[in-house]
């Protein structure tokens, strides 16, 4: 079969002929196993982050991708019986991926916080992942996709998607809350769209330096947007919550390209009380005083780490049931797996709006 593999930091994937993935009957470790047919696998900031170096990959070559929807082509023992605790599917069942495999074993996996798993594999970073025709799959690492659902939207629903939302169920946030997302990209725009028709947050403010994914904020259902090319965040955050700040802060932003280094700008955006979550990735340390600004005014800064299974379980049936998140739309480009170097190429360098690219199979 067909899979794009990562063979060397900043090198181009390579599209190579590998061996298809089989169950093998004896065993017994593919008892739990699921090969699924890939119909669509997203392309994600954090492969561009693997391929530039600024995350390991502990093994090459390997095909990459982590946002991954298809169709069930064969199962193991267990999983057709649905014995052993094993989820039940078969042949032709629709599935996305949870694209992290946890132990079920450390102690963070025994207390239920899978996001958290010691001996955590990630598809497409420490083992094979959608980048190709098919994939093997613990069939617990399995949702299944409606028919009304598409296999891009199920593709990244399984990352950008249920990321922001489990950052959304952390920050506990609901009518009447004052909210302010840094960064329109994958994340950020859901959390717009997931802060306004999940939460009934109002009002939502928006921040980017980019037109183009501020002008998509806006269609989401941002209140406000603000360039930060043309106004100080900060101050006009302050001016738009009476003064205060707002009550919750997404940090989505890969924030050194809105701020300036060093400083944790975002916490400013904050009111006395309310509270910072980060999700971005921050290429350097920053400063925080942590007596101003936790100590006197109580601001709460955490972070928003991957996702719990049922997270995602949640999205596709609030997407199946046509609530208005606006999946598709995050869509950018929809392409065949030959041209990921490409658009790999023209993301890195900021030729193009690129949000969600998908490899169509
Ligand atoms: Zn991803
Ligand atoms: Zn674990």
């Amino acid at each position: 079969m067909k899979a794009a593999r990562m063979v060397g930091v900043g090198k181009p994937l390579e599209i190579q002929e590998v061996p298809r993935p089989v169950i093998d009957e004896d065993d017994e470790r593919d008892d739990i196993q699921a090969i699924v047919q890939v119909k669509a696998c997203g392309i994600c900031g954090t492969d561009l982050h693997q391929l530039r170096g600024t995350a390991k990959v502990p093994r090459l070559p390997l095909t990459l991708g982590h946002e991954i929807s298809g169709v069930v082509t064969d199962v193991g023992r267990a999983v057709k019986s649905g014995r052993m605790m094993v989820p039940a599917f078969k042949q032709g069942d629709r599935v996305a991926v949870n694209n992290v495999i946890s132990c079920g074993e450390c102690r963070p996996c025994r207390r239920g916080k899978y996001n958290f798993c010691r001996n955590a594999l990630m598809f497409g970073r420490h083992i094979d992942g959608g980048l190709a025709e098919y994939v093997k799959v613990p069939a617990r690492n399995l949702s299944h996709l409606p028919d009304n659902v598409g296999f891009s939207e199920g593709a990244i629903l399984g990352c950008a998607v249920v990321t922001a939302y489990h950052a959304l169920r952390i920050a506990r946030i609901g009518p009447g809350d004052m909210v302010a997302v840094w960064g329109t990209g994958g994340v950020g725009l859901s959390l717009v769209q997931m802060a306004r028709e999940l939460s009934a947050a109002y009002p939502i403010i928006a921040v980017d330096k980019r037109k183009e994914t501020l002008r998509l904020a806006s269609d989401f259902g941002a209140d406000v947007t603000l360039n930060t090319g043309e106004v100080d965040p900060v101050a006009a955050i302050r001016e738009l919550t009476d003064g205060e700040g707002a009550d919750c802060v997404f940090d989505a932003a890969g924030v050194k390209d809105l701020t300036p280094e060093g400083e944790l700008v975002t916490l400013g955006s904050v009111c006395s009380g309310g509270q910072l979550i980060v999700i971005a990735t921050y290429g350097a340390p920053v400063t925080v005083e942590p007596h101003d600004e936790l100590g006197i005014f109580e601001k709460k800064f955490t972070g928003s780490c991957g996702n719990l299974p049922d997270e995602l379980d949640y999205l596709i049936r609030v997407v199946a049931g046509r609530r208005r998140l606006n999946i598709e739309r995050l869509i950018t480009q929809r392409i065949q797996v030959e041209q990921v170097n490409p658009i790999i190429a023209d993301w890195q360098a900021g030729n193009k709006l690129v949000i969600k690219p998908v490899v169509i199979f």
